[in-house]
């Protein structure tokens, strides 16, 4: 039973040849909850007695030997800020602890109608903003791998669930970078698609223009039949693309041959040694392989963190102007109307995000509109065409996940440069709504986890699984 866990896809395929019930599976999960789940702290919320319920649903039709949907069974955790309506969705902020919302995220509805049972709500970064869970208003969640590191952010509640086996998979948000830094520091697959192919609808925006939802894995195949289920175009959001569906699936386990691969030359300064050394290792694999490696150069990237970081506090000092004590979540009172607001927003709101927000309001005002915002915007431009030129020469690009391991608690918290440099890799899909996947391999000189992530031209989610499941079986077999 030792590998049971291992793949959520065969747990699939046993749940439908009925050699294992939905039951005895969500059970397992549960007793994993049960045991290290206040230790790590990568739920909020969970319901047993509803799981349970409806794995006995699930069984009932397989017995019955009705059609089943392909997710028929599977225990899924869904990260916080993505609306329930069986729970409460919190973002991890006091602003919204007691919010219930009255409708299910289209990915969640998806998951529904794909038979999937949801266990319940992982920990994130509060409204989605950082990358060590540590800015979490309920606690930090731990690295499962050494509980003295953060698990990487935001998702670093869905990413810890998946790697300790409380949940087989789940869904996290990537903005810039949440699914795949969490995802390299807790050892397993995450994967951003493109900006579009999975709806927003219900997730709770931090910057809409950036923000795209994408599963945790143990395996890239996993990730694969979870972004089948929730791909898919959808009237409720206006940025959604109505485009034909696919059967991610079939690119996991093919050959490399005539794939060209690029590795981009203006992160070469940036590497330390060991992230060289490793990418170089994951390079040659690749190589001997069948795979061409080409050189590419992407000019604009290294504007990249700074262009980020004034797109995204500003479409988040908009997007969160909504949580005034009115209309959602906590109210605390005040003489009128406007000292509720500032009471509510004070108490509400975390550091991190009052950071963002008058980042953004800063960088929106008149004024600074121009040389900040504006200036923001050509440069992601400038990059979108930068890409374009090199997907002329190359099917996928390869980098680090991350520009480090996990690192301490602590040690971010109190210089957000810092922290905000972690995601200097996985940012440049985000701004161009390409899609990426973090795979892991490799560790650091601490023995944590490392990641290789494969990017890809918008609407090429097909090659980041390809080029990522050679990546991991070329891994296991080396
Ligand atoms: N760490 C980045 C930030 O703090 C990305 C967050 C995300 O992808 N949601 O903004």
């Amino acid at each position: 039973m030792d590998n049971f866990f291992e793949s959520a896809y065969s747990i699939a395929q046993q749940i439908k040849d009925n050699s294992i019930t939905s039951k005895e599976v969500v059970s397992k999960y549960f007793d994993n909850i049960e045991s290290k789940n206040s230790e790590l702290n990568a739920f909020l919320i969970t319901d047993k007695q509803a799981a349970i319920r409806q794995a006995e649903i699930v069984d009932q039709k397989i017995q019955a030997g009705q059609q089943v949907g392909t997710l028929a069974g599977l225990p899924v955790a869904i990260k916080d800020n993505i609306c329930t309506d069986d729970f409460t969705t919190t973002c991890a902020s006091k602003i919204l602890r007691e919010w219930k919302p009255p409708y299910n995220a289209t990915v969640i509805q998806k998951l529904i109608s794909q038979d999937a049972i949801i266990l319940g709500k992982t920990n994130l970064d509060e409204f989605a903003m950082g990358s060590s869970t540590e800015h979490s208003a309920f606690g930090p969640t731990k690295n499962p791998v050494d509980p003295s590191r953060v698990p990487g952010g935001s998702s670093g509640g869905s990413a810890c669930a998946v790697k300790t086996d409380m949940a087989s998979v789940a869904l996290g948000s990537d903005t810039g970078g949440s699914i795949r830094q969490p995802a390299a520091f807790c050892g397993i697959v995450g994967m951003k698609p493109t900006y579009g192919l999975v709806s927003r609808y219900g997730l709770i925006a931090f910057a809409s223009s950036l923000d795209q939802i994408g599963p945790f894995g143990k395996t890239v195949k996993d990730c694969a039949l979870v972004l089948n289920a929730i791909s898919g175009h959808d009237p409720y959001d206006s940025t959604s693309l109505d485009i034909k569906s696919d059967d991610y699936l079939q690119y996991v386990d093919r050959d490399l041959k005539g794939i060209r691969i690029g590795l981009i030359e203006e992160f070469d300064e940036v590497l330390d040694v060991s992230l060289r050394e490793n990418l170089e290792s994951a390079t040659n694999l690749f190589k001997q392989n069948g795979a061409e490696i080409v050189k590419v150069s992407l000019p604009y990237v290294k504007y990249a963190l700074s262009t980020y970081y004034l797109i995204a506090p500003a479409e988040a000092s908009s997007n969160l102007a909504r949580f005034d004590g009115v209309r959602y979540g906590l109210r605390v009172d005040g003489d009128n109307v406007e000292e509720m607001m500032i009471n509510t927003r004070t108490q509400g709101f975390g550091q991190e995000v009052k950071r963002r927000i008058m980042l953004g309001t800063y960088a929106l005002s008149s004024g600074y509109y121009d040389a900040y915002y504006k200036t923001a915007q050509k440069l992601r431009t400038a990059l979108i065409s930068d890409f374009k030129k090199v997907y002329d020469q190359v099917d996928v690009i390869i980098c680090p996940t991350t520009p480090t391991g996990a690192f301490e608690f602590g040690a971010k918290l109190d210089d957000p440069l810092q922290m905000y440099m972690s995601d200097i890799f996985t940012i440049p899909s985000n701004l161009a709504g390409h899609p990426a996947i973090s795979v892991p391999f490799g560790t650091d000189s601490n023995g944590m986890p490392l990641g290789i992530q494969i990017l890809a031209d918008g609407l090429n989610d097909s090659k980041v699984i390809h080029v990522g499941s050679a990546l991991e079986t070329l891994r296991t077999e080396g």
